[in-house]
């Protein structure tokens, strides 16, 4: 398979730094470019330490954005800052959004095909997802299990941030599993774009299976990134009863995505 370069952006962060190392393990990485505002050439040289193929190189600064960028494949963002006491959500959206927009023009410059290759409406995408906008759909075989073991399922699924958050006790948030969630999609990336069949992963999407306009679900990747969006399997009544309870509010989050993104 083809070897590929691949960016991390705020690899100095709680989630970009494990993340660095996880795709410093991935075989088809041969290039691997760390990028962040402060601190990169640290993580870098801690990174290629790791005795695999993949070359690290280290960027700090805005202005060294566009080398850390030229010839990627695959870029991803985990760059952004923690919501600080006295802050908003609203607020935090808006600082975050706004540093994901200038990463999202910089790719269209440095990488366009990395945007190409993905839905126009990417960024719209990554704007719009909130953790805790969830209901696990076909996530276990759910219909079989007693109802408070359902609902326990259900509300561990959504609190899991939290339970991580109040375990650390104020020194921080889910890093780690969220490096993993990130490295294991950014391999499914990697494995479509060389060519391998049947590369199935839940993404976030513009989508047509429900009458939101962007919904996660079973998508297939592949060369050209979003090949295909797969329909809901069968829900159970609980399903469906918790999918229609989430939308008004997934709507409202979609919305404020797509606005913040056409600057109205
Ligand atoms: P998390 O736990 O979500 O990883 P951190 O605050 O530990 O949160 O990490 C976020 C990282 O993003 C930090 O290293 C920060 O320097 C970086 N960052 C913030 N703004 C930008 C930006 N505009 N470009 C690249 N990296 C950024």
């Amino acid at each position: 398979p083809a070897k590929r370069k691949v960016a991390v952006l705020g690899a100095a962060g709680g989630i970009g730094q494990p993340l660095a190392m996880l795709m410093k393990l991935n075989p088809a990485v041969a290039e691997l470019s760390l990028y962040d505002i402060a601190a990169t050439p640290g993580v870098a040289a801690d990174v290629s330490h790791v005795n695999t193929p993949a070359q690290v190189q280290g960027y700090v600064g805005e202005e060294q954005l566009g080398d850390a960028l030229s010839g990627c494949d695959v870029v991803i963002i985990p760059a952004g800052v923690p919501r600080k006491p006295g802050m908003t959500r609203d607020d935090l959206f808006k600082i975050n959004a706004g540093i994901v927009k200038n990463l999202c023009e910089a790719i269209s410059k440095h990488c366009p095909e990395v945007i190409e290759r993905n839905s126009p409406d990417l960024f719209v995408d990554i704007m719009t997802a909130r953790s805790h906008d969830l209901f696990p759909l076909e996530a276990t075989p759910k219909a079989e299990l007693p109802q408070d073991v359902l609902d326990a399922l259900t509300k561990r699924t959504q609190d899991g941030g939290t339970e991580v958050v109040q375990a650390k006790a104020g020194k921080g948030s889910a890093t780690l599993s969220m490096a993993y969630a990130g490295a294991i999609f950014a391999d499914a990336c990697l494995k479509g774009l060389n060519g391998m069949e049947d590369v199935v992963q839940c993404t976030y999407v513009q989508s047509s299976i429900t009458e939101l306009p962007y919904f996660a679900s079973k998508v297939t990747l592949g060369p050209k990134g979003v090949e295909e969006v797969h329909p809901l399997g069968k829900l159970s009544d609980y399903e469906k009863a918790g999918l229609e309870a989430m939308k008004a509010e997934l709507h409202d989050s979609i919305e404020k995505g797509v606005k913040f993104v056409s600057g109205q």
